[in-house]
C-alpha cells in the first residue's frame, strides 16, 4: 500500500536489558482507580465506579532530563502511576484470558493541567486541554512481564525535590489490571502499542519549573525527571 503523506515516525519507550523499543499508539487511562485519590478529588469510591479518558501518544516522554512546564495552566500536577504495555490488540477480551495481552509495565506520570481541568469540570467540557499537551504523560522504560511478573502489589512513590509527596501500594487499586483491559476492551478496540495508565493513590499536587521529580514503581525502573520552565511562556 502506498501513502499520499509520510507517515511521522512512531514514539517509542526504551525497553529494560533490550536494545529494541516499544511503539506506543493510543494512551488509556482510569480515573480515581485509588479510593484515597477519589475521596481528595472530592468523590465518593463507594458510589462512583472508576472511569476512562485517553491521552495522544504525543504526550508520551522517556529517557529525557527534564521536561517542559506546558503553556496555559499555573497548576500542573503530578500523578504517579502503574503503566501496562500491550502486546496484542482486541475486543471484548476476558478477563481470564487479559494477561496474555500484557507485554510488560512501566512507571508512569499522568501529568494534568489542573486548573484547566477544573474548569472543563465546571463547565461540563471534555477534559482533553487538562490531559492531553506534549510531555503530559512521562514514561520509565518498560520491563517485560516475563521479568517483572504480574504486579499485583508493591510500593508506589512519588518524591518532589527530595520529599515525599505520593505513596502507597498497587493492591489498593480498585479496578485490577485483568480487569481494566477487559472493561477497556469492551468499549473500545484495543491495539498493540496501547498504554494504560492505571490510576495514581491519594498526595497528588503542583510542579514547578525547576523541580525535580522522582516516581519508583517496586520492580521497575524509576522516573527522573526536571521540569524546566517553557520559553515561550507569555
Ligand atoms: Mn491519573
Amino acid at each position: 500500500m502506498s501513502l499520499v503523506i509520510e507517515r511521522p515516525q512512531a514514539i517509542t519507550i526504551g525497553v529494560d536489558g533490550v536494545s529494541g523499543r516499544f511503539p506506543v499508539n493510543t494512551l488509556f487511562c482510569v480515573g480515581r482507580n485509588y479510593a484515597d485519590h477519589a475521596i481528595e478529588m472530592g468523590s465518593d469510591p463507594s458510589r462512583e465506579p472508576p472511569f476512562f479518558f485517553i491521552k495522544p501518544s504525543f504526550a508520551v516522554c522517556n529517557g529525557v532530563d527534564a521536561m517542559t512546564y506546558p503553556q496555559f495552566s499555573n497548576d500542573v500536577h503530578h500523578e504517579v502511576e502503574l503503566v501496562v504495555a500491550l502486546s496484542r490488540g482486541g475486543r471484548s477480551i476476558r478477563v481470564e484470558d487479559a494477561m496474555s495481552h500484557v507485554y510488560g509495565y512501566c512507571t508512569g506520570i499522568d501529568m494534568t493541567r489542573r486548573d484547566l481541568q477544573a474548569q472543563a469540570k465546571q463547565q461540563s467540557r471534555p477534559w482533553e486541554a487538562g490531559k492531553s499537551f506534549y510531555q503530559a504523560a512521562p514514561c520509565g522504560d518498560i520491563k517485560p512481564i516475563e521479568q517483572a511478573g504480574p504486579m499485583t502489589q508493591g510500593s508506589i512513590l512519588l518524591t518532589l525535590n527530595g520529599k515525599v509527596r505520593q505513596s502507597g501500594d498497587i493492591n489498593q487499586m480498585i479496578w485490577k489490571v485483568p480487569e481494566i483491559i477487559s472493561r477497556l476492551s469492551e468499549l473500545f478496540v484495543l491495539t498493540a502499542g496501547d498504554l494504560i495508565f492505571t490510576g495514581t493513590p491519594a498526595g497528588v499536587g503542583p510542579i514547578l519549573p525547576g523541580d525535580d521529580i522522582e516516581a519508583t514503581i517496586e520492580g521497575l525502573a524509576p522516573i527522573k525527571i526536571g521540569v524546566s520552565r517553557n520559553i515561550t511562556k507569555q
